[in-house]
């Protein structure tokens, strides 16, 4: 079998552990099969590196940050490499661009455009483990790219297709796919396998245990990805297409994100076109809008102007710059006042199941009612529903509906 092993930072973030992890890579070798592993830098590198870019500058230029944040990542590989090499085993490691990783130009959220893995095959014909470094690539003008955080599972469900693996095995701090964030929630229950789908929600909803465009790529190629622990041999979670077999609940898993801010518009004129000025602003900007919601505020004056409040969420590294495009077209959109709020986390409840079934929504705001927490946005589509709360209020929620859905049971 051809295998692609992706260790995560918490894996890697000592040398005893990059030891414990090139065990692992050598023993699946040599029950026979061909091994292509893929690294994250060690533990909390990345931030480091990104504050450091930051005293450099406080608002560093994407490209420069790229050179920047994408060491960690090769001291990784290297120190991978090194280790292996003392064990006797034969390996090489290869950045990103050299594991012939291209991508697009947007630097610091980079999308793999393709992929020339020749290397890595002529390496592992000559019976190497390959190592490669996660979250870079490289840009049609020879420059560094990175993907986006977390991004180093994108790497390796690339991989995986391009080297038409067998299976893309994510190594990780937890035993695989909880039905919500474990370290949140004690009763959280590990499944056993989640459709792509489900899997592409909860990622998009804060659950970061997989990254967002790992698991499309995955489920655009049906790449089999089994998520599990680093440093034990259970076996983790498989991500895989849905099937008459998987659970039936109506819901199967509880995310929370508090990595959004909300903006509000108070009081602008109630005319066609106006949605279509804010938001076109801010699209220009390329800052992605999750939420939005317009109150009109109830007028039966025909004299009168009518009049709206518009609130949008998007994400917290965009909110200083929304709020400053905001205010400075306060006046041309005609609003009185724009309110900024960072304090809020979004809950939400992601489910196939919920399409055929009604009342998920009734009791998710009974339960939140329950709590005396306050919500003040909602948005569903047909597998999932969120709300937006006080941010203080986010973990409590989370426990909250992961009891009152029962999500600790399994149900077939
Ligand atoms: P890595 O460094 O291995 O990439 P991450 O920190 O990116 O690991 O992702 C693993 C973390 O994801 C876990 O430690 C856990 O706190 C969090 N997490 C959030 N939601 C879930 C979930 N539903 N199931 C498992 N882990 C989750
Ligand atoms: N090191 C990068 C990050 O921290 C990529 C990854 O870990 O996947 O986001
Ligand atoms: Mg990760």
């Amino acid at each position: 079998m051809r295998v692609i092993q992706k260790y995560g930072g918490s894996s890697v973030a000592t040398l005893e552990l990059i030891r414990g992890v090139a065990k692992r890579a050598i023993a699946t070798k040599n029950e026979g099969h061909e091994v292509v592993v893929v690294l994250s830098a060690m533990k909390g590198e990345t931030d480091r590196l990104i504050e450091l870019a930051k005293k450099a500058h406080p608002n560093p230029e994407p490209r420069e940050l790229d050179n920047i944040v994408a060491t960690g990542e090769q001291v990784s590989i290297g120190l991978f490499a090194l280790v292996c090499q003392g064990f006797g085993e034969k390996v090489k490691s290869f950045l990103g661009f050299q594991a012939g990783v291209k991508t697009d130009d947007h630097h610091g959220r980079a999308r793999i455009t393709d992929l020339d893995p020749s290397r890595i095959r002529t390496e592992l014909a000559k019976g190497r483990i390959v190592a490669v470094a996660g979250f870079q690539g490289i840009d049609r003008h020879g420059d560094l790219t990175t993907l986006g955080r977390g991004g180093s599972d994108a790497t390796a469900v690339a991989l995986a297709i391009g080297l038409k693996a067998d299976i893309c095995e994510i190594y990780t701090d937890v035993d695989g796919i909880y039905t919500t964030d474990p370290h949140i929630c004690e009763k959280a229950r590990k499944m056993e396998r989640i459709s792509y789908e489900e899997m592409l929600e909860l990622a998009s909803l804060g659950a970061k245990v997989m990254e967002i465009r790992s698991v499309e790529l995955g489920m655009n190629y049906g790449v089999a990805i089994h998520v599990r622990h680093a440093h034990s041999q259970a076996t983790g979670t498989l991500i895989l297409k849905e099937d008459s077999d998987m659970e039936k609940t109506p819901v199967r898993g509880v995310t929370l994100s508090v990595n959004e801010a909300r903006i509000t518009l108070l009081k602008v004129p109630d005319l066609p076109g106006v949605a279509s000025r804010i938001l076109g602003l801010v699209a220009k900007a390329g800052i992605v809008v999750d939420m939005i919601i317009q109150n009109r505020s109830y007028n039966d004056n025909p004299e009168t102007e009518k009049m709206t409040d518009f609130s949008f969420t998007v994400p917290l590294n965009d909110y200083a710059q929304t709020l400053e495009l905001m205010e400075a077209a306060a006046q041309e959109i005609g609003a009185e006042r724009i309110v900024g709020d960072e304090d809020i986390a979004k809950v939400s409840l992601v489910g196939v199941g919920m399409r055929n079934h009604a009342g998920v929504a009734a009791l998710m705001f009974q339960t939140l009612a329950k709590e005396s927490i306050n919500i003040s946005m909602i948005s569903t589509s047909e597998i999932k529903i969120s709300c937006v709360i006080e941010k203080k209020y986010g973990e409590l929620a989370v426990r909250a509906l992961h009891d009152s859905f029962e999500l600790d049971k399994a149900q077939k």
